[in-house]
């Protein structure tokens, strides 16, 4: 009876790393998946999570289920980052949020959610992105467009063509946006380009959908949610996906949360039931130990600022090795322009090689890159940053 069931693939960049800790190559390098390696490629556990894990272990408590938007302090948390603590709309009441399982299961919940209330609505997302945005939307069977984002050819941004395109979108179609540190390009808009985006989203009555992942890693925790917090000024309607696997190191526990900004609290409070209803009809309620870290570390104004000492710090790692990177390739292909390794942001790097130079990279280097050029630039160090890029010279040789 399952010999009709498809065979799957396997998710092409969960894949790399298989095949990563399979390369018996003592010099391999693992620039594949996103995630933060510290100085000594090792994944951190920052502090100030050290800490609340110390609370939380002391005493042992008992598990209850939680409510089925999670911890109300995970649901500050994520308020308090994304909009301000001191936004508005927070004090009328305006913003419903539910604690989620990570950034994906923000997306899939918002996903539902608008597959529900708003069946005829598409859903355009960035020409690339993230391959999960196509799956998990089309997955709750919406019609998943693509708008123009990134040209390869000239490593910058089709902003002319992504304006045009979205005014050329329907009443409610959703735009699903990376406020900051896009995935894969890390390619950001300015502020003046997100505020036309706005505008063309406000007349056109769209529904932008935000999804931050790395906030703290491109310029700072409110520039980064510069987008956001603009949108909310305008008051548009607004879903926002946030994770914290990244900025708290966390990826395991799958902590992340969902808002949805409403015009009025009547109808955040009838958003909130059915985000509700729609956690229970998946899965219930979230996990609790990554909600209570998140609530102890977030809500904790001394831990608080020791997370964003240490996002930083993260962050400031990131950009260092982005200089090396390019002062290396630079004095080794000097007829070559590598000024978009700087001006990308966040922990990827979209270097424009071929799938045949990435398959070389690969065979006879051991960098592990994913085949569309994405590098995760969180994966370079001291230790192997001139190998990578003596490698990435040979190829582009
Ligand atoms: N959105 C983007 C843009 C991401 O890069 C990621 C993680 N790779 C997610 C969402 C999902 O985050 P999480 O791992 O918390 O589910």
């Amino acid at each position: 009876m399952f010999k009709r069931i498809d065979y799957y693939a396997g998710d092409p960049i969960l894949g790399l790393m298989d095949k990563f800790f399979a390369d018996p190559n003592p010099n391999k390098v693992n620039l594949g998946i996103g995630i933060y390696y510290d100085e000594v490629g090792e994944m951190p556990v920052l502090d100030c999570v050290k800490v609340a894990e110390q609370r939380i272990a002391d005493p042992i408590a008992p598990r209850p289920y939680l409510p089925m938007a999670g911890l109300p302090g995970h649901r500050k948390a994520c308020q308090d980052l994304l909009f301000g603590k001191e936004a508005q709309a927070l004090q009328e009441n305006c913003i419903a949020t539910i604690a989620t399982i990570g950034g994906s299961g923000a997306l899939k919940v918002g996903a539902e959610f608008i597959h529900e209330w708003f069946p005829q609505s598409k859903c355009y997302v960035s020409d690339p992105t993230w391959s999960n945005h196509i799956a998990i939307f089309a997955g709750c069977d919406i019609e998943v467009g693509s708008y123009p984002y990134y040209d390869n050819a000239t490593s910058s941004l089709k902003f002319d063509e992504m304006i045009d395109f979205f005014e050329k979108l329907n009443k409610y179609d959703v735009v699903l946006l990376h406020p900051c540190c896009h995935n894969p390009t890390g390619m950001d808009l300015t502020q003046a380009q997100w505020d036309t985006v706005l505008d063309v989203i406000k007349q056109r009555e769209l529904i932008p959908f935000m999804d931050i992942a790395y906030q703290g890693f491109g310029q700072d925790m409110d520039s980064d949610a510069y987008a956001i917090r603009k949108a909310v000024d305008m008051n548009l309607p607004l879903f926002v996906s946030n994770s914290f696997s990244k900025n708290l190191s966390l990826y395991g526990e799958r902590v992340g949360g969902l808002s949805v900004v409403c015009p009025s609290a009547d109808e955040a409070e009838r958003v909130f039931g059915q985000l509700n209803f729609t956690v229970r009809r998946i899965y219930t309620s979230p996990p609790s130990h990554g909600g209570h870290v998140v609530d102890i570390v977030m809500n904790d104004e001394l831990l608080n600022q020791q997370w964003v000492s240490e996002v930083y710090g993260m962050r400031d790692r990131i950009k260092t090795m982005r200089l090396t990177l390019k002062s290396v390739l630079e004095t080794k292909l000097p007829k070559l322009n590598f000024d978009y390794i700087t001006r990308q942001n966040g922990m990827f790097s979209f270097t424009g090689l071929t799938p045949q130079q990435v398959e070389q990279l690969q065979s006879e280097f051991g960098v592990y890159m994913v085949s569309n050029s994405r590098m995760c630039v969180a994966g370079l160090n001291d230790s192997n940053v001139d190998y990578v890029a003596n490698a990435m010279a040979e190829v582009l040789k």
